[in-house]
């Protein structure tokens, strides 16, 4: 099918005033990132709509491409054709022998280029007899048509479409400031990131790095999920603290069951800095209620107590398949199964605590200069951006 155009539905509903400028402004823009590479395309935007005009090029890659913007609610292919009756007859009756095994369908046609001589009332008989008169399986179905051909005449001519896609919805990235996304190299921190930008923030992230226990392989595979991200998020910054030290000394001196806690501690310290440094403004996790000792209510409790910043974690209720699932459709799964060791893994207690308390984490750090190696590994850190 001979698309010339792409039509980006929104979520109008929910937005109103200066908010739907600011959504409208930025979903543009990122769509505009996200077809970089096609330089003849265009978007344009028109009555809360908006066109992606696709000039020489398929369809088919930038609809694929359009499914991971956010903020977009659904979109459909369009042919622009002159606003003449014929020439609309014939579209209609393309678009509907573009889509085999299809028979029933419905026309609606909307007038809003009032110098149009015809009205809709009669529009939609008119292209409605023409399919069927061409197409012999074809039959009207006015309630569950399997295609809806809508005709819009405009203007600028008349658009007629396919049919419609749903988009992932959620915000436009960029319009809900900026967040930490604390990442480790397994399966649900990168889901949680996306769930993140879902909402329309821009994530940063943040990785403890424990170099020669861990090996360059596995912060590569940091680095390569960050990479995967910017799929959906344009751009990511992320920031590789060294945690060596840290985990040495807790090894050194504190009880070894609470090891863990102390080592998320440690963390919640250290992204908390960063996070104020850069002016993010939660921290989210890809914490899960129960599914390890770590992330029962008692260490969340205990590992919370450190920091004031709102520590978000978008998989809590979630089980491990339904996180897989994301993790698949995502693309970050089969980076995450990698067997390299992460931090975490490298110094697992053979009996981690499941329930923690404050107060004997307290006592067992104040075997450690915290301050101090909090403050070291902060100047340790090193930037790297990803981009699309
Ligand atoms: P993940 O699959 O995200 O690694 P997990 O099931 O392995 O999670 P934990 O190891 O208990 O769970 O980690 C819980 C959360 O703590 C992670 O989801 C992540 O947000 C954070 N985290 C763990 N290790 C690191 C790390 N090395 N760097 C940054 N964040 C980490
Ligand atoms: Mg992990």
């Amino acid at each position: 099918m001979n698309w010339n155009v792409i039509l980006i539905r929104y979520g109008e509903l929910s937005l109103k005033g200066r908010n739907q400028k600011l959504f409208e402004d930025r979903l543009i823009r990122n769509i505009r990132e996200k077809l970089k590479d096609y330089e003849s395309v265009r978007v344009t935007r028109e009555h809360g709509r908006l066109f992606v005009e696709l000039g020489e090029h398929p369809a088919e890659p930038i609809m694929e491409l359009l499914k991971d913007v956010f903020g977009i609610v659904s979109f459909s292919p369009a042919i622009r054709i002159n606003s003449q009756i014929e020439e609309m007859e014939q579209t209609a009756a393309n678009i509907f022998s573009s889509y085999p095994g299809i028979s029933t369908f419905k026309v609606e046609s909307r007038r809003a280029d009032k110098r149009f001589p015809i009205r809709t009332g009669e529009i939609n008989p008119r292209i409605g007899s023409y399919i069927l008169d061409h197409f012999p399986h074809a039959k009207v179905d006015v309630h569950h048509p399997e295609l809806e051909i809508k005709v819009e005449v405009r203007i600028k001519g008349t658009y007629i479409y396919g049919k419609e896609t749903a988009g992932v919805g959620g915000l436009p990235v960029g319009t809900s400031g900026k967040v930490l996304l604390m990442l480790s190299g397994g399966i649900d921190s990168p889901v949680a990131g996306y769930l993140a930008l879902k909402r329309g923030v821009e994530l940063h992230a943040i990785h403890f790095h424990s170099h020669p226990f861990t090996s360059e392989r596995a912060k590569q595979k940091v680095l390569d999920l960050s990479q995967t991200l910017t799929r959906f998020g344009g751009k990511i910054r992320l920031y590789v603290v060294p945690f060596t030290h840290i985990q040495t000394e807790i090894r050194k001196h504190c009880y070894e069951n609470y090891s863990i806690t102390i080592m998320r501690r440690m963390m919640l310290r250290i992204a908390e800095k960063v996070a104020k440094q850069y002016d993010l403004k939660a921290l989210f996790t890809g914490e899960s209620l129960g599914q390890v000792a770590s992330q029962t209510l008692e260490s969340l409790q205990a590992i919370n107590d450190v920091t004031t910043i709102p520590i978000l974690r978008p998989l809590i209720s979630m089980d491990k398949t339904e996180i897989m699932q994301i993790a698949k459709k995502i693309g970050t799964y089969e980076t995450s199964i990698l067997p390299y060791e992460d931090c975490c893994t490298v110094f697992v207690p053979e009996q981690p605590k499941t329930k923690p308390t404050i107060k004997v984490c307290e006592r067992e750090e104040q075997k450690m200069e915290v301050e101090e190696l909090v403050s070291e590994a902060v100047e340790g850190i090193e930037i790297v951006d990803f981009h699309l």
